[in-house]
């Protein structure tokens, strides 16, 4: 057996044979990867050539196990950031990098990351400049806010406010209010860590004026609300109106903070998705300083925007984390030009991918999933691949916390792999390149086209015969579920 193992072919030849065998892909990939990739080929076949799966020399040649090397080499060297396909229906989907960009958003920020910018430069003296400045007017005009300035995310920008305007004092909140954010984001946490505590006021499921009233004392340094995203109490239930809110901060002299989450800039109940809190509505309604996110229902770039008041923005930017917390070149780039778009609502619902595919009619969801089953349908046929592909009605989701119950029908295209189940189909999928990510109900992997664009369908159907193929030569039926 150890003899055997001096047959193994150096990574030295297996990569002299892979340049030659596609020099191009070599080429593309760094040194150091593509030997670390070769290593791990040949470790396996040393740990196969243990139990005895070869036994003569001449199975080792380079030449026979070249197309699987390179396929092995292939899969191991990509990056591990990758474009995935997103069929699942879920528009802002926070593991998939939430709101994909509009297309003036994507150019500005290849502008930026080409070369130099602006982005701390005063335009009249050359000298230094506020970040702040690319994006402020914007955020003003659009949310008719005073003041504004825009952190990381919008974790931070909660973090921030509460940390400059309330530290070492109490913040009166909602019970029902003290939501968890996936991903571990809990709002009371997060106001502890900046120092504040906090007052809970209500129940659960009630809370009225009078508990806010009674709560505030000599060291309440604001009221917070908090928009509970992704969840929502129905039936016994009530909550003090944002204005009554305000006035009995305002009684007290003091701010009114308003976290919405997702937060919108255009007001999504023109097409009957109710219940996000617009912007512009919060402050007008007399929220002192608003903090919302980028990327979820506002279809931009990560960040947390804060706006509100002059006087209590100005001690948010003065604060040293602000410095901390501060976004970069691209992020700004890409915001701006986002928030250029919605200066014509018309132009941000037709431009901005995230309000685009909230937006789409169940017609026109219903003839994009009969296009692309027509297409997956004939590629199965011209490549003899046994799989079923059906139309089903079905929901797409906003997420990101906002419109959580709310359901965007749409029509699935489902498909029922007669080689192997619908879960191995899945696993595939996941390794293909680009993955594609689907759902599974009633036994079949399904498609949503509300979040797939028809310039990705190309690359999907090769994913998914692909997919099929490799599980049909697996003979993966074993799990169905
Ligand atoms: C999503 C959310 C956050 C966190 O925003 P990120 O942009 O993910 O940091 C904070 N508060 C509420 C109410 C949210 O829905």
């Amino acid at each position: 057996m150890s003899e055997l193992f001096r047959h193994i072919p150096s990574v030295d030849a297996s990569l002299s044979a892979l340049e030659q065998a596609d020099p191009a892909f070599v080429h593309g990939v760094p040194r150091a990867v593509l030997r670390d990739a070769v290593t791990q080929f040949w470790d396996e076949l040393r740990a196969q050539i243990r139990t005895g799966a070869y036994t003569a020399p001449d199975q080792l040649a380079l030449a026979r196990h070249l197309p699987f090397l390179l396929k092995h080499v292939r899969r191991f060297s990509r990056p591990r950031f990758s474009s995935v396909i997103n069929g699942t229906g879920v528009i802002v989907h926070t593991n998939m990098g939430r709101s994909p960009l509009a297309a003036e958003a994507r150019q500005a920020v290849l502008a930026a990351a080409e070369g130099y910018c602006n982005v701390e430069l005063d335009m009249q003296t050359g000298g230094r400049g506020s970040r702040h400045a690319l994006t402020e007017g914007l955020l003003c005009r659009l949310t008719g806010a005073e003041a504004a300035l825009v952190v990381n995310n919008n974790a931070a920008a909660v973090f921030l406010v509460l940390d400059s305007l309330c530290g070492g004092g109490e913040v009166v909140v909602s019970r029902g209010e003290l939501v968890e954010i996936g991903g571990s984001f809990r709002i009371p946490d997060v106001m502890k860590k900046s120092g504040v505590t906090l007052r809970e006021v209500g129940t659960t499921n009630r809370t009225h004026v009078q508990d806010y009233r009674d709560a505030v004392g000599e060291n309440t340094r604001a009221l917070m609300r908090v928009h509970a995203s992704n969840y929502r109490i129905v039936g016994f239930h009530s909550a003090v109106a944002l204005k009554e809110l305000a006035n009995l901060a305002h009684e007290h002299g003091l701010p009114l903070l308003n976290d919405l989450g997702s937060g919108c800039l255009v007001d999504f109940s023109a097409y009957g998705l109710p219940g996000e809190p617009v912007a512009s509505s919060a402050l007008a309604d007399g929220a002192d300083v608003i903090t919302f996110s980028g990327d979820k229902a506002l279809g931009g770039p990560q960040a947390g925007i804060i706006a509100g008041r002059a006087d209590l923005i100005r001690r948010i930017k003065r604060n040293p984390l602000a410095r901390v917390l501060r976004c970069d070149k691209l992020c700004l780039a890409a915001l701006e030009a986002t928030l250029r778009l919605y200066l014509d609502p018309e132009e941000a619902w037709r431009r901005v991918p995230t309000l685009r595919m909230a937006t789409f009619s169940c017609e026109e969801m219903h003839a994009a999933a009969r296009g692309l089953a027509s297409r997956l349908r004939r590629l199965f046929s011209s490549h003899a691949v046994p799989c079923r592909v059906e139309l089903r009605s079905g929901v797409s989701r906003m997420g990101g916390g906002a419109f959580p119950q709310y359901d965007l029908p749409t029509t699935l295209v489902c498909l029922r792999p007669q080689g192997c189940s619908a879960t191995a189909l899945k696993d595939a999928l996941l390794a293909t390149d680009p993955p594609v990510l689907g759902r599974l109900e009633n036994n079949a992997f399904c498609l949503d086209p509300r979040t797939l664009k028809k310039r990705e369908y190309p690359l999907l159907l090769r994913a998914v015969r692909l997919a099929l193929e490799e599980n049909a030569l697996l003979g993966n039926t074993n799990s169905h579920t």
